[in-house]
């Protein structure tokens, strides 16, 4: 996949904007949401939207002008939002920027949400794809993981986006308590059938802030369920691109790549992560305090931001192009980080990382599918480089 950066366009940016409310909290879920029980509230959402206007108004005045390359509005839950409400949400996002270079826009949906009045709007207007939450095919699984949906709503969701044209990748959780090699075979197998071009599969982990980590309970080892997914989706056609996801030839997402490449990522709403020329910076934590801070213009974007050095942004590029498939490549990442750096990372995975995992050649560095599996260990001793 090469990138796109026509010159005379301005900037091209990649953009992600967290949409901050869901029905409940899911068990596992360390995302900010506001737990809402049904409907957002319409007031609420006036607000929000009023907010993302000014934050839009206030990065194109900063940083502007943009052209948007690849958006993803995720959540949160997104498809919790009103018709009217999206509407609303597609003429505030339109306003980012020049449009007409955009490769890739998804939205992350949810199975009960997930309506047909809202695919037709986003299928007549500039959205290419939808990210949906179907987590697992399992009745059982899905009640352990606290989702409100069951496999067969999940199944007619799946059905829904793929009838509706936008491209359709769905997320899948393996090492769920109780899980099976049976039932995780089942739910990717369903998955495939129902005719999606792209799957993530991560696997179960939980923050101290999850509502599950509470109950401790014992997580499966993911190990078996991950080699699974590596020995059965290739055989169904889906390269995996990357450490997590899995894609028909030409379904691999565009706006992930930004961050595996190290591009700049603009952060739109609340406790969104954005990235801006070595400048990694979070938004306000919650929508209150967003909601606070657009009434003062968005003053604390760049004072609550961390900035890298240049050996710590070539360290964690060499980490990001690692979980790829592309991997890290020579000459572009020599030009980037300098040589010294390249031959810095190509001695550590050369000397401390078994042969096996990691694959060279004249142009690039991978790691194979062994190495993927191992992906922690050998970032952690990346990041153990340390500042030199
Ligand atoms: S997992 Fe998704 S749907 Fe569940 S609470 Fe978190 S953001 Fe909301």
């Amino acid at each position: 996949m090469g990138d796109l950066e026509p010159s005379r366009h301005p900037r091209p940016v990649s953009v992600y904007l967290h949409v901050p409310f869901c029905v409940a909290k899911c068990g596992y879920c360390s995302f900010y949401s506001l737990p809402v029980g049904g409907a957002p509230d319409k007031a609420l959402v006036a607000l929000y939207l009023e907010a993302l206007s000014a934050e839009i108004a206030s990065l194109r005045g900063t940083w502007g002008p943009f052209s948007i390359k690849t958006l993803y509005v995720g959540g949160g839950t997104p498809s919790l939002l009103s018709l009217q409400d999206w509407e609303s949400l597609l003429r505030v996002l339109a306003s980012l920027g020049d449009l007409s270079v955009l490769r890739e826009a998804t939205v992350e949906a949810n199975p009960c949400s997930l309506r047909e009045e809202l695919t037709s709007l986003w299928r007549s207007s500039f959205m290419t794809r939808i990210s949906l939450g179907v987590q697992s095919l399992d009745d059982g699984e899905l009640r352990v993981l606290g989702r409100l949906h069951d496999a067969q709503t999940a199944l007619q969701a799946l059905e829904r986006a793929v009838r509706s044209g936008l491209e359709t990748s769905a997320d899948l959780i393996f090492g769920i308590p109780g899980q099976t090699l049976g039932s995780w075979k089942r739910s990717l197998s369903l998955t495939l059938c129902a005719g999606v071009s792209h799957i993530s599969a991560y696997q179960l982990t939980l923050e101290p802030d999850a509502p599950m980590s509470n109950r401790a309970p014992d997580l499966p080892d993911g190990y078996p369920f991950y080699r699974y997914a590596q020995w059965y989706l290739p055989r169904k056609g889906f390269r995996q691109y990357e450490i997590s996801n899995f894609a028909m030839q030409g379904y691999e997402s565009w706006h992930n790549l930004a961050y595996w490449r190290h591009q700049d990522v603009l952060a739109l709403g609340p406790a969104a992560w954005g990235y801006w020329g070595g400048l990694r910076y979070r938004n306000a934590e919650t929508l209150e305090l967003y909601l606070e801070e657009a009434r003062q213009g968005f003053p604390l974007r760049e004072q609550r931001g961390e900035r890298l050095s240049k050996r710590a942004q070539g360290i964690e590029a060499a980490i990001l192009a690692l979980r790829t498939s592309w991997g890290i490549p020579r000459a572009g990442f020599a030009a980037a980080w300098g040589n010294p750096m390249l031959h810095e990372i190509e001695r550590f995975l050369r000397e401390e990382v078994p042969s096996h995992c990691v694959f060279f050649d004249e142009e690039k560095i991978t790691l194979t599918a062994a190495g993927m599996r191992v992906g922690n260990a050998i970032w952690a001793g990346l990041l153990g480089l340390g500042d030199g």
